[in-house]
């Protein structure tokens, strides 16, 4: 073997794994005892790795050695040393993993340094970067690795973090696994300490499922945290090994520790994180569940067990009723499998639920960050209920604060209300004042509000809740409302008298001015303040909905609307008068085009700003040369 010691080649590391590296080194002085956590975690990647190979009665080398981690601390020369038996690696995965090739991961994280500051290197192993940070401790690393197959070479990988890496063939006698050496920088000479580094795996690491051993002595003591009984298990150790799973460094906001014997027997131990990192901007969350079958890891990262909207959810589940040689692909169509599944989100639904109840404030964090995820569950039919059970909308109810259920909603409904009302559009402030809110302000009638174009989807997909039906107020039969006494009553009393033949005389001229650019104008029943409205055809496309596919798709047309006038309104009065005393004055012209762009802009929907303001424009120099005219 000696004479393969030649064998030395020496890289560089990619420009992003450089800077990081640089940051690391030179600047990160706090947190420095999170790289034990993240050597570890490696290492019990890896073991598991190799269990999971063992029970696959794949052929390894030394099947007989123990799968342990083994930590030895020298002070004197100022070395932190961890080994484990796990899989190892060969000489591409080293350069693949922790070399050349930046992980994807790499600028990510950079990014999140940006912007959180020093706290963020808590974060680097959720970004696949987490063996690095060993050099803010280290000043030089010498990590040497025999991966498992029988007669798999063993390299070392020497770098002392400033730009480059060697990697030596054949030069140590480890028999499997991975040994990494930290030369350790004068000012973190007390991560060779032994009571310091136990404590630190105490506090990070005490539930690896491994032996972790420090100077030969055994330091962690609970193997697998969701096997225990509740009341053994300490708030405390729930959020330590919450952080060690989920990389991240905050306790979690929700957790559910839930065992079951019969008929089915497994443990499941789930976390709603207290950040949502697909909101935040990093990607779309990919972790997943990890899954064991009798105490070895199938899937470290298992999308099979909860559905896509609760994929912030992170933990563990383990069941000795699935076949430990079970596939991946098989893994799905297990009927044990579903039949786990379907307890553990319905037990997690209602649980979100709980807290809603309970604890009011811990929901809203948690809506806030999750929320936008947990509402594309509204076509999850098995859960229908329970999943719009959890859903908060803002509405019209002054002190609404965006965190309105359905629940509370229908609690509040008027009694001859029809079913609940939502209203889409840009802000709080465009609902409010728009005109279709009149009828609904007058009556006293709450109605949702929705900012998110997914709130499209997600209300008329439920279609109802607990037996009332979701109606866009846009598009609601509004003469359902009619035995919904109005709230200003006494307004109503001073309505003017109403000439419906004025009225519709004026419609018809409108709509002739108008031409295709409406499907038609009618009188309106549901405006109480403002002149006019457009409003969807019945059984349309709600108009937010219909603004959503035009900028997906530039070709949909937006399709013509209803004018609705109001006939109580003086500016339609006065037009009637126009009309009556010459059906084709050209006035009317201009005051129904400049009315018309009027209601587009309130709608949103105007395609063509250009010809918008060229209308209004052309209104204006009309009107002002007949004002001129006059004034003469
Ligand atoms: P992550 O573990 O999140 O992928 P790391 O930067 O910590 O990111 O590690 C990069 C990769 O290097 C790991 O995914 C693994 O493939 C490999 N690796 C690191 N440490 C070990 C080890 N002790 N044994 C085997 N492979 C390892």
């Amino acid at each position: 073997m000696s004479t393969e010691k030649t064998k030395k080649q020496s890289y560089k590391f990619k420009a992003e794994v450089s800077q990081l590296l640089n940051i690391l080194t030179h600047s990160l002085y706090s947190h420095r005892d999170v790289f034990i956590r993240e050597l570890i975690s490696n290492a019990v990647d890896a073991l598991d790795k190799i269990r999971f190979k063992e029970i696959k009665s794949e052929e390894i080398s030394h099947s007989d050695l123990d799968l342990e981690i083994n930590i030895t601390l020298d002070k004197d020369a100022r070395t932190f040393t961890i080994t484990d038996t796990g899989i190892g690696m060969s000489k591409e995965e080293l350069i693949e993993n922790i070399g050349t090739i930046a992980r994807s991961g790499t600028a990510d994280f950079l990014k999140a340094m940006v912007a959180g500051g020093e706290d963020s290197v808590n974060l680097i192993g959720r970004f696949g970067v987490g063996f690095y940070s060993v050099f803010m401790a280290a000043e030089k690393v010498e990590l040497t690795t025999r991966g498992s197959g029988v007669d798999a070479p063993v390299y070392t990988w020497i770098s002392d973090g400033e730009g480059r890496f060697t990697i030596n063939e054949g030069a140590d006698d480890n028999v499997r696994g991975t040994k990494i050496v930290a030369y350790l920088r004068e000012d973190a000479e007390d991560f060779a300490d032994e009571f310091r580094v136990k404590n630190a795996i105490k506090k990070y690491s005490n539930f690896v499922p491994f032996p972790i051993n420090v100077n030969n002595e055994r330091v962690n003591t609970i193997s697998a945290i969701w096997r225990e009984p509740k009341s053994s298990v300490t708030d405390e150790q729930y959020n330590e090994f919450f952080k060690f799973i989920a990389h991240l460094p905050d306790d979690p906001v929700a957790r559910l520790h839930f065992s079951a014997d019969v008929p089915l027997q497994f443990h499941s131990l789930l976390y709603v994180p207290k950040t949502n990192m697909e909101i935040m901007g990093f990607g779309r969350e990919d972790d997943g569940i990890q899954l064991f079958v009798r105490r070895v890891m199938i899937d470290s990262n298992s999308k099979d067990i909860l559905p896509q909207y609760l994929r912030f959810v992170r933990g563990v589940l383990e069941s000795d009723d699935l076949p430990l040689n079970i596939s991946r692909e098989t893994l799905q169509e297990n009927p044990h499998l579903m039949k786990i599944k379907n307890i553990i989100v319905s037990k997690l639904l209602s649980q979100l639920a709980e807290l809603a109840n309970t604890q009011p404030d811990a929901y809203k964090e948690l809506w806030q960050q999750h929320g936008r995820i947990i509402k594309e569950g509204y076509n999850d039919y098995a859960n229908k209920d329970k999943v719009a059970e959890l859903f908060r909308f803002d509405s019209s109810k002054p002190d609404a604060d965006g965190l309105v259920g359905l629940s509370e909603y229908v609690e509040r409904m008027h009694e001859k209300q029809e079913g609940i009302f939502f209203l889409s559009g840009a802000s709080r402030e465009a609902l409010i004042n728009h005109p279709t809110m009149e009828l609904f302000k007058s009556k006293g009638i709450e109605v949702l509000f929705c900012y998110d174009p997914i709130d499209e989807f997600v209300l008329p997909g439920l279609f109802e809740f607990k037996g009332k039906k979701i109606l866009s107020a846009d598009q609601a039969d509004i003469s359902k409302l009619d035995e919904i006494k109005s709230e200003k009553s006494e307004n109503d009393e001073n309505k003017p008298e109403i000439d419906k033949k004025a009225a519709s005389d004026l419609a018809h001229r409108m709509k002739n001015i108008l031409g295709d650019k409406v499907e038609d104008v009618k009188i309106s029943e549901r405006l109480v303040d403002s002149p006019a409205v457009l409003v969807s055809k019945d059984s349309a496309m709600s108009s937010q909905m219909e603004k959503i596919m035009h900028m997906v798709n530039k070709d949909t047309k937006i399709a013509s609307k209803v004018l609705e006038i109001n006939p109580a309104h003086t500016l339609i009065l006065d037009m009637e008068k126009l009309y009556q005393n010459d059906a084709v004055d050209p006035r009317l012209d201009i005051l129904v085009e400049s009315l018309y762009a009027s209601v587009m802009l309130l709608d949103g929907t105007i395609e063509d700003p250009h010809a918008m303001a060229a209308a209004i424009q052309s209104a204006l120099s009309q009107s002002a040369a007949m004002m001129s005219d006059k004034s003469e």
